[in-house]
């Protein structure tokens, strides 16, 4: 069983910000911005390259309700899901980060290094 599906059963622990009966969404072990949540299907979906329109359906509110209960709704944030081996995917269960709580760095240097990216 993936790590993911582990913190959905509870075998695993995680700092939770929001859950319904399909969507789990709890803060980054390694935070990369002051706001780093990671939003999860409960289902286990190896990643986006999976993921059918339905369940991006109801990923897109659940991200926004995210957004909102941390408190960065209105402030702005970025919403990335890394894919494979190049996308630099660690966790093969599909994973939203959303992060915000700071002006994220954006430019063309992202792709070359990835300190950069944010
Ligand atoms: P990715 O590289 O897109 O697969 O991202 C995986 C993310 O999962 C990384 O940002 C990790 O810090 C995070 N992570 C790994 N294990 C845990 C965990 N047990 N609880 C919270 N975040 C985790």
């Amino acid at each position: 069983m993936c790590i993911f599906c582990k913190i959905v059963n509870g075998e695993i622990p995680s700092n939770k910000v929001l859950e319904n009966d399909n969507f789990l969404a709890f803060h980054d072990l390694n935070p990369k911005a002051p706001a780093h949540i990671l939003t999860i299907p409960k289902v286990h979906v190896d990643s986006f390259n999976e993921l059918t329109p339905e369940t991006m359906a109801g990923m897109t509110t659940f991200i926004q309700e995210v957004a909102e209960t941390v408190g960065i709704k209105e402030s702005g944030y970025r919403v990335i899901t890394n894919v494979g081996d190049n996308g630099g995917q660690e966790v093969k269960h599909l994973h939203f980060h959303v992060l915000g709580g700071t002006k994220l760095k954006w430019g063309h240097e992202a792709d070359a290094n990835s300190a950069d990216f944010i």
